[in-house]
């Protein structure tokens, strides 16, 4: 079957542009012809190196080698997030992506590790959790495929960081392989057809006109086609997620990188160190109403783990989503769509669910159905608010009131959505997944603890081992993640074997 949306215009060769120009290449093949415009004199945000795990799925659509893109992209493994200063000045814990512990039944692990703790059984949540252990200890290896449900190493989950730039060449180079076709050059115009308002043509520089039925805009902040062309309308979070500023500097490679990246709350905002191979990014993510943009850069220079490679870039944004991500005949992709910091490094994630919702509600026969429409927006919804409310978490869920800002967030009201879910945790320990929300229950328990949130009670169902049982079932999970992280290489020795970069 050939597709009757020739040809899909991609405008934007960021992040978001190859990923999305790579998957459609892929997944439609010859039945459909894609086309991306991008400026080199424009250029791209540059920053966006840390992932999640979803990402692995992303590059098994697209089938590319695990070593060979590690190596590509100066790319590191990630088995988590440390987030240092958050709860209170000095404070420290391990978002750890997988599983944690061992769930018994429906109960999850977290339940016996509660009713331990409150007896003073337990120790840190974080020796439970085979990613976390091995974070600290710098150790890294793919999950074993032949370990038995039991070993907790077949529960480890891991991501990339990556060079964004040398990210979005490795995508070209294999969109352009399978038949993407790039124009470079800067889009002076959007035409919009007269009676459906849908985006008839971009017009460039040069005077080129090209057509499509479907758009996708990558275009970045400005949102080009989206906002600046249809005015979809942009929904602003501010009041939850105050910070409006970044300042991202890389630095030189002063250690060996460790496999999570790394989250330290300032005055006001936050700083990430995020390591790959050949140096090391670094930013800091703040509000202009606390702290200027010259406070800002020496916070952040005068907390580099090496030399600064440059001066700080400075970017601006407005944390929200945009009413409609797809709109008429343009679905917009990446910073064009909207933007939540990257404190869960959510925004590339967001790029890939957006590809995997518009390959599945894809308009075959090039009409604009409202029913795929409404159903793309709806579910970005839904996903972008989830995301919000965990990122949220972070900032509310905190003793620090050592600065305005953190004053503002500590007591800020927050969205009746996550009030809740705190409130029934601290009750009981109990944390519900909505639907396919990105987090599933071991982050949003690690992160509520990690801030200090420890509930009072436990789910009862935990009562099913008897007490007895408890410490040794507790000591033995402990032990076995520890005895089998001793086990694994160090991060840095398992690059060299596997994928080092030239
Ligand atoms: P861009 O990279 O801005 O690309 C826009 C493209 O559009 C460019 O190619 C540009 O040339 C083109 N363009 C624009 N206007 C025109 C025109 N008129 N004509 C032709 N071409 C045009 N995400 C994560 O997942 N993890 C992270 O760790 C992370 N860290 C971040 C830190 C900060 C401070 C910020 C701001 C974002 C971060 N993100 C992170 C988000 C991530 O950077 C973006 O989601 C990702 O890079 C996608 O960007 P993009 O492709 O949408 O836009």
């Amino acid at each position: 079957m050939s597709y009757g949306i020739t040809p899909i215009v991609i405008v934007g060769g960021g992040t978001a542009g190859w990923m999305a120009a790579a998957a459609l290449a892929r997944v439609l093949g010859k039945r459909a012809t894609v086309r991306l415009v991008e400026s080199e004199d424009i250029g791209t945000v540059g920053v966006g190196e840390a992932t999640v795990p979803h990402i692995k799925a992303f590059n098994n659509l697209l089938g590319i080698n695990e070593a060979d893109f590690v190596m590509r992209t100066q790319g590191t493994f990630k088995l988590g997030i440390q987030f240092n200063d958050w709860t209170r000045p000095g404070d420290s814990y391990i978002h750890g992506f997988g599983t944690m512990g061992h769930d018994l039944g429906l109960t999850p692990f977290h339940q016996f590790w509660i009713k331990g703790r409150l007896a003073g059984l337990a120790a840190d949540l974080h020796d439970y959790s085979v990613n976390t252990v091995a974070a600290t200890r710098g150790k890294f290896l793919p999950a074993p495929t032949d370990v038995p449900a039991s070993n907790p190493l077949g529960g480890m989950a891991y991501a990339y960081h990556f060079d964004a730039s040398l990210y979005a060449r490795y995508l070209r180079e294999f969109s352009e392989a399978r038949g993407v076709q790039r124009t470079e050059g800067k889009v002076r115009n959007v035409e919009l057809h007269p009676e459906s308002g849908h985006v008839a043509a971009i017009v460039m520089d040069d005077g080129e006109r090209i057509e499509g039925t479907l758009f996708i805009d990558c275009s970045g902040f400005r949102g080009l086609l989206i906002e600046g062309a249809l005015q979809s309308g942009y929904e602003d979070w501010s009041q939850w997620l105050p910070c409006d500023r970044a300042l991202a500097v890389p630095c030189a490679k002063v250690a060996e990188p460790t496999p999570y990246t790394r989250s330290t709350a300032r005055p006001a905002g936050w700083q990430w160190r995020i390591p790959l191979q050949h140096r090391t990014g670094n930013g800091y993510v703040y509000c202009s109403r606390y702290i200027s943009d010259d406070e800002a850069a020496a916070t952040l220079l005068a907390n580099l783990d090496g030399p600064a490679l440059g001066d700080p870039r400075p970017l601006r944004f407005v944390t929200g989503m945009r009413k409609k991500a797809w709109n008429k005949n343009v679905v917009a992709l990446g910073l064009a769509s909207g933007f939540m910091e990257p404190l869960e490094s959510t925004s590339i994630h967001m790029i890939q669910a957006g590809i995997s919702k518009l390959l599945q509600l894809f308009p075959a026969d090039g009409v604009m159905d409202p029913l795929l429409i409404d159903r793309y927006n709806a579910q970005t919804r839904f996903e972008s608010e989830r995301i919000r409310d965990f990122l949220v978490l972070h900032y509310h869920a905190t003793e620090r009131a050592d600065s305005p800002f953190w004053d503002y967030c500590r007591t800020m009201a927050i969205p009746a959505s996550l009030q809740e879910n705190i409130d029934l945790f601290r009750q009981s320990g109990r944390f519900f997944r909505n639907g396919d929300e990105m987090f599933g229950v071991v982050s949003w328990v690690q992160v509520m603890i990690g801030q200090g949130i420890l509930p009072a009670g436990y789910d009862p169902l935990a009562d099913q081992l008897p007490d007895e049982e408890l410490p040794k079932f507790l000591a033995s999970i402990r032990d076995v993640v520890s005895r089998n992280v001793d086990l694994l290489p160090t991060h840095q020795q398992f690059i060299d074997r596997e994928c080092r970069a030239p």
